[in-house]
């Protein structure tokens, strides 16, 4: 059974149609990056998989259970980093922290959180004094923390110096190996090769491809993912 199966997937905002009947499965264990520009329709797919937006049409299962369904069994097993999640800034990471984890029933789970974010003594800072990249770790911490099956996460890097991207994206490779499934989104088609199994180009709402990165490369006879991606859209 695939950890994620889209069949069809339509999404619309008033005339706009967003999300054009996609496709796609991750595996378990996966890391599956939606890649494509602004507008492709990436943030929409993960939030209509996150369960807080409605889709129009298609069918989507989340470890075998059906969306708009079993949704309370979906939320169970899933996180979603949003593109622009914020936290309270008010709190310290800590409290933060502790905060999520009364939702659910792990007091080991703050323990885990503050190891993921790596911001050691800085958890009892206040948020508000965090960098970017500092609450982006934290807000990684609180998705990964509660152990989900799959992590949904949008853009994770975005906006990030190449040292923070890549604690990130090295988290994410150390959850997958200890057996989290990812469908992460980006438009940075460079960090995509170095942490994606597999990847769908996505453009204007609709799925052009779906391979591994080297694959892919292999059949455009392309340097990198860039490349891939712009002979495909011509
Ligand atoms: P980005 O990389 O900029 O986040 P994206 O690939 O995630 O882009 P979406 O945010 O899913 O793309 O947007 C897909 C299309 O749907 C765009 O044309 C966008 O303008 C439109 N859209 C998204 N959300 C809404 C909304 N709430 N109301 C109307 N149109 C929307």
């Amino acid at each position: 059974m695939p950890a994620v199966e889209v069949k069809n997937l339509v999404k619309r905002y008033g005339k706009v149609e967003a999300v054009k009947g996609v496709s796609f499965s991750v595996e378990e264990n996966e890391i599956f990056g939606l890649i494509g520009p602004n507008g492709a329709g990436k943030t929409t797919i993960l939030r209509i998989l996150a369960t807080l937006i409605k889709k129009d049409d298609g069918k989507v299962k989340i470890f075998g259970y059906e969306l708009e369904k079993n949704d309370d069994e979906i939320r169970k097993i899933i996180s979603y980093l949003p593109e622009e999640a914020g936290a309270y800034k008010n709190m310290t990471g800590y409290q933060y922290l502790t905060f999520i984890a009364k939702f659910f029933d792990g007091k080991d789970m703050v323990e885990e959180g503050i190891k993921i974010s790596k911001l050691g003594r800085r958890i009892n800072d206040k948020i508000e004094n965090y960098s970017k990249g500092m609450i982006r770790r934290l807000l990684l911490a609180r998705a990964l923390m509660t152990k989900p099956k799959l992590a949904i996460l949008d853009e994770p890097t975005a906006g990030l110096d190449v040292i923070n991207a890549h604690e990130i994206r090295n988290i994410i490779k150390e959850f997958a190996k200890k057996g989290t499934t990812f469908l992460i989104s980006s438009h940075n088609m460079l960090e995509v090769e170095y942490i994606c199994d597999r990847i769908a180009l996505i453009n204007e709402g609709k799925i052009i491809e779906i391979d591994t990165p080297s694959n892919l490369k292999k059949k455009y006879d392309a340097k990198n993912i860039e490349e891939v991606f712009v002979k495909v859209v011509k």
